[in-house]
């Protein structure tokens, strides 16, 4: 009787301490989004796909879509994880208008159905003709056409109005948050704060700059969507961690991205991933570059969790880089990319994490703060 009673006892303070635990654990919430910007292969003036890219240099375009055969392989290993993903369809004004709507419409309502999230990704190029190319524009005018009409052809293309969008190239002007506010999207996440680029590629296109940003989510001023302001739509900033060696790195890539065919970029690429540096800033998984600033931003992220009590982890990927554009066959380093970084997150003591989507985590900080 004695030894059921001391067990009892025993079994009664386990239970109180291991619901303190969950209620310690609960203090701790990490928020967890990964986007994709889902759309053809990368162009082929882009390092290293010039044989397996999109050809952009030609009106039309020709448009390759060969990573689309490992969509399925690709949302399969999430959902093995229990991760939802945010897939970003590309919707523009040319060249590829709503071709990727209309090819992959059961794909993409079939992704909406199991619990994903579809949102949109804008491209903002025009045909110069003078240059025989589509580059992306700096004009407002007609950045204000493309993004009104992608969204047209995207609520058009399939029943709903995209909640969630990430710009092409990280771009965005005042006109830009201004039109995506009044189409009633609710979350932008294309802010890379603290970075800026002039242009990549012979200056063709990756102009944007996001270097005044914050990078807390805000809802941004509508003349200045750097700053935080009124407007109703969120700014979800992709996660970025401060590091000196990340910026003289982007620095020196962007630098010798713009030289006509970047065969010295290419050279260097092997170089940057034995050194194990990553030139971006953002959480920005990718075959391409060591995996260093990604476990950086999560045990930043991590960190300040257990500060605030809550965080919010934003990380992308090119879903196209699970082609190897030197053999077109499967980059099987884009999974396991994916898989390390999940295991990275699922493996935080003492943070409670919850694998959302775009939309999810921009109602979640509305009814947090
Ligand atoms: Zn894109």
């Amino acid at each position: 009787m004695i030894g059921l009673l001391s067990w009892q006892r025993t079994w009664r303070a386990r239970a109180r301490s291991n619901s303190a635990h969950k209620e310690d654990r609960k203090l701790y919430k990490l928020h967890v989004v990964f986007a994709c910007d889902t759309e053809d292969n990368h162009p082929s003036y882009v390092p290293g796909w010039r044989s397996r890219g999109s050809n952009y240099d030609s009106n039309p375009s020709r448009l390759e879509w060969s990573w689309t055969r490992y969509w399925h392989d690709l949302s399969e290993l999430f959902r093995r994880r229990g991760v939802p993903i945010t897939w970003l369809i590309r919707v523009d004004n040319g060249p590829m208008w709503d071709c990727m709507l209309s090819l992959f419409r059961d794909e993409i309502l079939g992704l909406k159905s199991v619990g994903d999230e579809i949102g949109i990704h804008i491209h903002t190029y025009v045909w110069r003709s003078k240059l025989s190319k589509w580059v992306q524009t700096i004009d407002r005018k007609n950045e204000v056409e493309i993004v009104t009409r992608s969204i047209e052809m995207f609520e058009r293309g399939l029943g709903f109005v995209p909640c969630s969008v990430r710009m092409g190239w990280n771009t965005m002007s005042n006109e830009i948050m201004r039109t995506l506010d009044s189409r009633g999207l609710l979350v932008d996440a294309s802010a890379i704060p603290g970075t800026y680029c002039l242009g990549k590629f012979g200056n063709r296109d990756n102009i944007y700059d996001w270097s005044k940003a914050s990078r807390e989510p805000y809802h941004p001023r509508s003349n200045d969507y750097q700053r935080p302001g009124n407007m109703k739509i969120l700014e979800m900033p992709i996660s970025t961690c401060d590091t000196d060696r990340s910026t003289i790195m982007t620095g020196l890539i962007n630098r010798l991205s713009a030289v006509k065919g970047s065969s010295a970029l290419l050279s260097i690429l092997p170089l940057v991933r034995r050194f194990d540096v990553n030139p971006n800033a953002g959480f920005y998984i990718s075959p391409w570059w060591s995996l260093s600033v990604s476990k950086r931003i999560i045990r930043t992220y991590c960190k300040k969790a257990c500060k605030d009590g809550v965080a919010y982890l934003i990380g992308f990927f090119h879903p196209c880089d699970i082609i190897d554009p030197k053999t077109g066959k499967k980059n099987a380093l884009l999974e396991k990319c994916i898989s390390t970084t999940i295991k990275e997150i699922q493996d935080l003591s003492n943070i409670d994490v919850n694998f959302t989507t775009l939309s999810k985590i921009a109602s979640i900080f509305e009814e947090e703060v």
